[in-house]
């Protein structure tokens, strides 16, 4: 027995490398079970058709060492499949931290036939409760901006990942796996986690090359397994050092988790909040809008620009998002983004972003920043195809979407259109998406928003880019943000740039991000269901995990503003999170007269929005941290404007009114808020 022990935790590995102790100093709480394997290596054989082996854990020859305040597991060399000896030697550090433990490994291959893939890290392992009652537990997942899964150790957990279970090795483990930097993984850090106590695992990495975030269930054993694999992709004579995993466990719900995670990005992980100008603080959302679709059908020419604006701005919003401004229409000959002609050229876009100016509005023009059209003039005659990300099979990676009209012979006849991802590691991509803000910031767009910001990060196998190995793919997507936003930033300090997703590491770059699907839980958009507390326990949206990790980051909703079914459950969860409304009315081919009930509630939520501005707009989002809420029906959020009052905000999402009363734990003020049946509301406390 090895064992680490410090002011939070004592941790042991047994005599075969085994954690077989994880014990929280605080609670008095052993997190193992069953002893579990905290590595395993994944590697190929060179030239052959084993291209997916294993080096288990069990049965390797290691040495282990015990000083203060590290433990150190040695492995010389290893033993493969088929009783393969590999050359090849693995170390893990495992530190003692003041916060609990960190863990480090390095990599060294000089076996030329074998390249060393992944690495499999999990130092907390063969777990099954935090306080022994395994239905209390939760698993806080940086999904978007957050998704929870209940009682893990018994949960199918890979069907909270989106696998198809066909496809993996269910019958032994089901898992949560995502690569970080993406809409999957939005932050490097998840926390496993009760309302007394939790652990919190983060990854400390800056190279930004592939990371993934990994919960291993063994579904014989009902133990978990946490911890993060590394790509190092290791050929003969290759060296590899991870940074460190953190391995913390803390007092309190997954918020003390965040904490953790801040205090890292702002110490080492360069965390800078962007400033923002005021237009762009106090926007309360925008109308969406498809000029002309993927088929050639115009919803709208330029021509009525003004006509949108002034619907948009009846509803209480002063800005107009356009999609489908480009010649090839919606989602067709990307990245060429060219004013067409057919609806009123270059005069017309000008005119009609000069009138939403005169009114005191502002126009957002989309750009993708991800896509590539193999028939576009950027692919054939500009050197575009050198631009997309290398698949392992040896080809672009397609991303294919038919948008149809009444039609069904394109939609169902034929496969989906597809555009193909192009790589941040090709210089001429960035050169390119430079350009594109360019065309829409001197038509006077206010902004530009690079759609598909944070896609997967496939791992790109092309050699003329920019990155060293297919894992690297992604290393340089942050620092290309920071770039455009630079650019962008030159046209004029109002200007601003925003993408799809929210991704940590680029949102610093951007003044807002475009949300994935912010819908309520199912349950809440029912007003019966609603009142069904005992449920609750399944309810699955986290989206307070990256809003109280980031409250610096605006971003809006998303899904939610269609058309009017469930419209006050959309609406008012989105209010209660501060989410910026997209409005996005039948599909972005309709407006905002389409749905005459929602947008009369819009009024009222966006009148809210600026009554509390200073704390809604300008302040910052703190959960549940400074007041109590002594309702449980009523959902209430935080607010703390920059002189540091409070403010709450309130949703109601069942069929009766309520009232609630909110005390405010710094001052001991007592507020009492009627909140109407399905209605949100707002109140300084
Ligand atoms: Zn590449």
């Amino acid at each position: 027995m090895y064992t680490l022990k410090n002011d939070v935790l004592s941790y042991t590995l047994d005599d075969r490398g085994y954690n077989c102790s994880f014990f929280h100093l605080a609670t008095n709480h052993e997190y193992v079970k069953i002893p579990g394997t905290v590595w395993k290596l994944i590697y190929s054989v060179t030239g052959t058709e084993q291209v997916e082996c294993v080096v288990w854990q069990d049965g390797q020859k290691q040495q282990i060492s015990a000083c203060k305040d590290v433990l150190i597991l040695r492995c010389n060399s290893m033993i493969g499949e088929d009783g393969r000896l590999i050359d090849a030697s693995l170390t893990l550090r495992f530190l003692s931290a003041p916060q609990g433990l960190r863990v480090i490994a390095e990599l060294e291959n000089r076996d030329p036939s074998v390249i060393l893939q992944e690495l499999q890290l999990t130092p907390v392992s063969g777990v099954h409760s935090l306080s022994g009652r395994h239905n209390d537990d939760f698993i806080a997942w940086p999904r978007g901006l957050g998704i929870r899964i209940p009682n893990p150790a018994y949960n199918d957990l890979s069907t909270y990942a989106g696998f198809r279970k066909y496809e993996r090795h269910d019958q032994f483990h089901t898992d949560m796996d995502a690569l970080y930097q993406s809409d999957h993984a939005s932050m490097q850090w998840f926390d496993w986690y009760n309302s007394e106590e939790g652990l919190y695992i983060g990854s400390e990495d800056t190279t930004r090359q592939a990371l993934c975030l990994h919960i291993e269930r063994d579904t014989h054993l009902n133990v978990l397994r946490f911890g993060m694999i590394r790509y190092p992709m290791l050929n003969a004579g290759e060296q590899w050092q991870g940074q460190a995993i953190a391995c913390f466990p803390h007092l309190g719900d997954w918020h003390a988790g965040s904490r953790f995670y801040r205090a890292f990005m702002e110490t080492s992980g360069g965390y800078v909040p962007p400033k923002r100008p005021d237009w762009c603080r106090d926007m309360t959302g925008w109308l969406r809008v498809i000029l002309k679709q993927q088929h050639g059908k115009l919803n709208w020419d330029y021509s009525d620009i003004p006509a949108l604006y002034d619907e948009a701005a009846a509803a209480g919003f002063n800005t107009l998002y356009l999609l489908g401004w480009e010649k090839g229409g919606f989602a067709r000959m990307w990245p060429d983004y060219i004013v067409d002609e057919r609806m009123g050229g270059v005069e017309k876009l000008k005119e009609g972003i000069d009138y939403v100016h005169k009114k005191g509005g502002r126009v957002l023009m989309f750009l993708s920043y991800a896509l590539v059209d193999h028939n576009s003039n950027f692919y054939l005659n500009e050197g575009g195809e050198k631009v997309p990300i290398r698949s392992l099979w040896g080809e672009d990676i397609p991303f294919s979407e038919t948008y149809c009209g009444e039609g069904t012979y394109r939609k169902i006849g034929n496969p989906a259109m597809p555009m193909y991802l192009a790589c941040p590691g090709a210089p001429l991509w960035q050169e390119k998406m430079k350009w594109a803000a360019k065309q829409c910031l001197e038509l006077g767009a206010d902004g530009v928003l690079y759609d598909i910001g944070g896609w997967f990060p496939y791992f790109c196998y092309a050699e003329d880019h920019t990155h060293k190995k297919p894992s690297h793919s992604h290393e340089s997507k942050a620092a290309n943000y920071s770039d455009l936003r630079n650019y962008v930033k030159t046209f004029g300090d109002n200007k601003i740039i925003l993408m799809e997703h929210n991704v940590d590491i680029y949102g610093q770059s951007m003044d807002i991000s475009h949300g994935s699907n912010s819908q309520p839980d199912t349950r809440l958009l029912d007003p019966i269901s609603a009142e069904n507390l005992s449920d609750a326990y399944l309810d699955s949206r986290l989206s307070e995990m990256y809003l109280y990790t980031f409250p610096e980051l605006i971003t809006t909703n998303r899904e939610c503003g269609q058309d009017e079914d469930h419209y006050r459950a959309m609406a008012g969860y989105s209010f209660l999170l501060g989410l910026r409304f997209d409005m996005t009315v039948y599909r972005c081919c309709g407006s905002l007269k389409n749905l005459p009930n929602y947008t009369a509630y819009l009024m009222e939520l966006n009148a809210l929005y600026h009554r509390y501005e200073k704390h809604l707009l300008r302040g910052l989002f703190v959960d549940t941290d400074g007041f109590t809420a002594d309702n449980p029906y009523v959902y209430v959020k935080g607010w703390q404007a920059e002189d540091g009052t409070m403010a709450v905000t309130l949703w109601n999402p069942t069929s009766q009114s309520r009232t609630v009363t909110i005390t405010n734990t710094q001052t001991g003020n007592a507020t009492v808020v009627s909140v109407a049946a399905e209605m949100a509301t707002a109140a300084e406390i």
